[in-house]
């Protein structure tokens, strides 16, 4: 449905240093498919974004849709209005001056996408339904909440119906509960239209909460994509495995590889764990980080010679679903997510266990 081969873009920025904002870009998006570009600040998202809807041009690469080229590098260029394409920003991008049913009619009756005069009401009737704003329809703009003129910011990118919705961070500018509610409320949205979505965010649960698939960026580049779950379970980098969620990192050396799992040495102590792709036996006694997340640890008093180290607990937090501890082990100190009903004392010896196949083992640091 929508492909990306090898985008590159260079900006400059005011003191003549170039900028790479993409490089060697790739990306094939599926019909109906909500793809989520997810990344730090910087890192390339809405670049990314507008080269798709074609309001930035790539130096290099090819960008199609639909199986038709809409951008080949020095030869294509499909101006933006031609594309079917719709793009919600994170500041609404509203018309001030304009009721609700101007900003969401605006379009169908001005420019290249209007369509047949005697048609504009029903579209407008359609779209503003999807997105709950019926009632609304006369109101001026500023008499709105920022959710309500998201919402008309979103019925109207769908009164056009574009084969594509590209959306930048739309909920940014929203309080965490309405965020929260409108996130599963436009997944849903989306779903039931069917219509292929590219939403960018850097907010980790937003990503996992409405991507059917997750690309994640650093540096202009596409560095693992997949599922939430392929992600947050089997990150290839530590950047990953940081970015979606907590990970405790532990350094070691690699001691021996074997077919299904791999030794580390973390001080005087043996730890299995997953090789994390790329780790060869030519790395042996090299340096490596081990890592696993906070709620894979149990807690303790008797070690059972499985895998695991001793710890002491040097804090412990209460934050409603849990009890969050920290701890200092080998040097290193750690987070540990524990049942709300095991409660130990501060200052307290124990030895943390954790499954091998919940421990990943990365070659960098
Ligand atoms: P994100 O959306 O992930 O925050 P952007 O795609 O906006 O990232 O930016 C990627 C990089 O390109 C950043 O370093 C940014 O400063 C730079 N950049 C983006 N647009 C321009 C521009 N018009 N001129 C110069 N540099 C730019
Ligand atoms: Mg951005």
């Amino acid at each position: 449905m929508i492909t990306g081969k090898s985008l590159n873009k260079i900006y400059r920025d005011r003191a003549g240093k170039s900028v790479h904002a993409l490089l060697d870009v790739n990306f094939t998006i599926g019909e109906g498919e909500f793809y989520v570009l997810l990344g730090p600040s910087g890192s390339g998202k809405t670049t990314t974004l507008r080269t798709i809807a074609g309001l930035e041009h790539p130096d290099d690469g090819e960008i199609s849709l639909d199986g038709k080229p809409v951008f080949i590098g020095g030869r294509i260029c499909i101006p933006a209005e031609r594309r079917p394409i719709a793009m919600v920003f994170q500041s609404y991008a509203l018309w001030p001056h304009m009721n609700v049913f101007d900003n969401i009619s605006f379009p169908l009756k001005h420019g290249i996408n209007r369509i047949k005069s005697d048609q504009v009401k029903a579209r407008v009737l359609h779209s503003a339904d999807l997105l709950g704003i019926v009632e609304y329809l006369d109101r001026p703009i500023s008499q709105l909440s920022g959710g309500q003129q998201q919402r008309v910011a979103l019925a109207r990118a769908l009164a056009l119906q574009p084969r594509v919705l590209l959306m930048d961070e739309p909920l940014s500018n929203l309080d965490a509960r309405l965020r929260g509610l409108l996130r599963v409320e436009l997944k849903a949205l989306t779903r039931s239209i069917g219509i292929t979505t590219i939403y960018v965010t850097h907010d980790q649960t937003e990503a996992m909460v409405m991507g059917d698939r997750i690309a994640v960026m650093q540096s202009g580049r596409f560095i693992q994509e997949g599922s939430p779950r392929d992600l947050y379970e089997r990150p290839q980098k530590t950047f990953v495995a940081k970015f979606l969620g907590d990970m405790n990192f532990l350094n070691g050396r690699l001691k021996n590889l074997h077919e299904s799992f791999v030794e580390v040495s973390i001080d005087q102590f043996n730890l299995r764990g997953l090789a994390v792709a790329g780790l060869s036996s030519s790395q042996i006694s090299s340096k490596v980080s081990f890592g696993f997340r906070p709620e894979d640890v149990s807690l303790v008093e008797l070690f059972r010679g499985s895998n695991g180290l001793p710890a002491v607990i040097t804090g412990k937090y209460y934050t409603g679903e849990a009890l969050l501890y920290q701890l200092e082990s080998a040097g290193h100190v750690l987070q540990v997510r524990a049942p709300k009903d095991q409660s130990i004392e501060i200052g307290s010896k124990v030895f943390m266990e954790i499954a091998p196949s919940s421990c990943l083992v990365f070659q960098e640091n």
